[in-house]
């Protein structure tokens, strides 16, 4: 299944993205994360990208699209993907179509997660997140068991330098003005799978099952 995830920043597409996972096992393939690591790691790319995510900006689709085309042509996508993040504009949205097209592939849905932007900002700024391994917290909801250290994998767990509340404003005005129009871009290629992301992320992903099982 070669899936796409839309939403807005906070809309519980990392969230969702875990869960599918490990129902599907699917590898998950999110450019924020790829970004994030590429910054940690200080590469050129990171240094690059560092100066838009601060800001809230998108990274050039250019740098974006190399990235994604060089990952879904790894080994474990040959079954499927979920995509995470990635498209975010129309040229990245094309792009993807016609590197899936000269693979012989397409995209088999798009679940568009629905949430208010009232509830967003709340959500983003309490968001944490593993820096090690992804996994994502809520200081309003699930939080690790030893504060700072991932259940998981025992990371470190902090929260993202663009989820400040300087920051998230910006990053949803990009959303609306960008990404937003992308929902009518699948929709009339009859690939869209809207889903209220307004619950809590089990009631949310139980709809996604649905969507994606038919
Ligand atoms: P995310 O974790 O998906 O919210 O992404 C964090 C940041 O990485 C974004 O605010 C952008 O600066 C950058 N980024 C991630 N994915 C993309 C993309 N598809 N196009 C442009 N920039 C992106």
């Amino acid at each position: 299944m070669n899936i796409v995830l839309l939403g807005a920043p906070g809309a519980g597409k990392g969230t969702q993205a875990a869960k599918m996972v490990e129902v599907f096992g699917l590898p998950h393939i999110s450019t924020g994360d790829m970004f994030r690591k590429a910054v940690a790691d200080g590469t050129p790319m990171g240094v690059a990208a560092k100066g838009f995510m601060d800001k809230g900006e998108l990274v050039p689709d250019d740098v974006v699209i190399g990235i994604v085309k060089e990952r879904l042509s790894q080994p474990d996508c040959v079954a499927g993907f979920i995509l995470d993040g990635f498209p975010r504009t129309a040229p990245q949205a094309d792009a993807l179509g016609a590197a899936l097209s000269d693979m012989g592939r397409a995209l088999d849905a798009v679940i568009s997660i629905e949430v208010p932007r009232e509830a967003l900002v709340g959500r983003l700024t309490s968001r944490r997140q593993c820096r090690a391994c992804g996994r994502i917290y809520n200081t309003m909801g699930e939080m690790p068991a030893v504060h700072g250290v991932c259940d998981d994998c025992g990371g470190e767990v902090y929260q993202r330098d663009d989820d400040t509340v300087a920051t998230v404003t910006n990053r949803l005005d990009v959303y609306d003005k960008n990404t937003e129009p992308l929902i009518a871009y699948y929709e009339t290629r009859g690939l869209l799978r809207p889903i209220d992301g307004d619950r809590s992320p089990h009631v949310v992903f139980a709809d996604v099952r649905k969507a994606l099982e038919g």
